[in-house]
């Protein structure tokens, strides 16, 4: 009897391990690993004193080590990619929280998003105004509404009732994205009287003024993966312009089968094409690697359609790909065991 009962016991004790254990024959609790980005876009090494760059360095790695760490102690995907958000919504560097792009009417409006690649439970904030950490939004929005998106005042009560906090508009200014906003709107007026349109002029304004935007994609000890995204939105947006990054599926998906995608870009061609969720679609039913998903959808799809920008991913074994067709993305990244690797430019 006894002898039955360790034998069975044996049989379950390797079955979990064998279940634990990934195609690359590793186990889950060694191949976590973590990827974030600060968005992409006209990043010159020229415009970077050797101090802002080793600034903006330090801020990514401080961004990556934050998440890896949550990683590290067996927390969630989850938790780790809203450890790592946060860290780069607090800093002015990057267009997300604090340090957000400005509206053509000078204010900010905020979006987000948070998807779960084992439940494909997700959570979504658009045109918010007044919350601190809108990715602490969307994932409230993830794990405590019956909905997946929430927008405007509305979006803005459920923070208040969920307790999160609450800043005034102001909180996210910043001189430099104030300057860039004169900038802009200087050169649509400009643009308005030859065009005649304040939309084509607005499609005709530099990309500079169209990007920026953090996002962080994580697989955790659990073997379950999770992205998000946050962001200000463009420069001189108007009319409650929503970009893609709260919308799942455009700037962010997760789907434990396949890959988490964060996306930072020209938002409308990130909706159009569905960006995230097409990688990890490709991957799942074409059966090709991440990166060669990634890389034939950011640089072959999005380039012939003429839309610039890039995206952070990561399958289920761990492996990353962070392809971007512009200049530079502000880029970091994690795997288990080992140091940070931090990067800015194309080379
Ligand atoms: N995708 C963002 C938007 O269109 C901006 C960015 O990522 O740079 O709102």
């Amino acid at each position: 009897m006894a002898t039955l009962s360790r034998a069975k016991s044996f049989i379950i004790k390797s079955s979990i391990f064998a279940a634990a254990i990934t195609l690359s024959g590793l186990t889950h609790a060694e191949q976590f690993a973590i990827a974030i980005h600060g968005g992409a876009g006209t990043i010159e090494k020229s415009k970077f004193t050797p101090e802002k760059l080793q600034a903006y360095e330090a801020k990514l790695k401080q961004a990556v080590d934050a998440g890896y760490k949550i990683l590290n102690n067996n927390g969630s995907s989850t938790e780790a990619i809203i450890a790592a958000i946060q860290v780069l919504e607090a800093s002015e560097f990057f267009n997300a929280g604090k340090g957000a792009v400005y509206t053509y009417d000078g204010q900010h409006e905020l979006d987000a998003s948070i998807m779960d690649g084992k439940t494909l439970n997700a959570g979504a904030v658009s045109g918010v105004k007044t919350v601190k950490s809108p990715i602490a939004l969307a994932n409230e929005v993830k794990d405590n509404s019956v909905h997946v998106m929430l927008s405007g005042t509305g979006a803005e009560q459920f923070a208040k009732k969920q307790g999160l906090a609450l800043v005034d508009n102001t909180y996210f200014d910043s001189e430099h994205r104030y300057q860039q906003l004169l900038d802009a709107k200087e050169k649509l007026k400009q643009q308005e009287k030859e065009l005649k349109d304040f939309q084509a002029a607005h499609q005709s304004l530099d990309n500079k003024y169209k990007y920026g935007t953090v996002g962080a994609v994580a697989l955790d000890k659990q073997g379950n993966l999770a992205a998000g995204t946050s962001t200000g939105g463009m420069t001189a947006k108007r009319f409650g312009r929503v970009g893609d990054a709260p919308i799942i599926g455009a700037g962010t998906y997760a789907n434990n089968q396949s890959c988490a995608v964060s996306a930072t870009g020209h938002g409308e061609y990130f909706i159009r094409y569905h960006v995230a969720a097409d990688i990890c679609a490709r991957m799942q039913y074409q059966g090709i690697t991440l990166d060669k998903a990634a890389n034939v959808v950011i640089n072959d799809v999005l380039v012939e359609a003429g839309g610039s920008g890039g995206v952070i991913a990561i399958d289920a074994n761990g492996n990353i790909s962070m392809p971007f067709n512009s200049k530079g993305m502000y880029r970091a990244s994690r795997k288990a065991g080992e140091q940070a690797q931090v990067a800015i430019f194309k080379d």
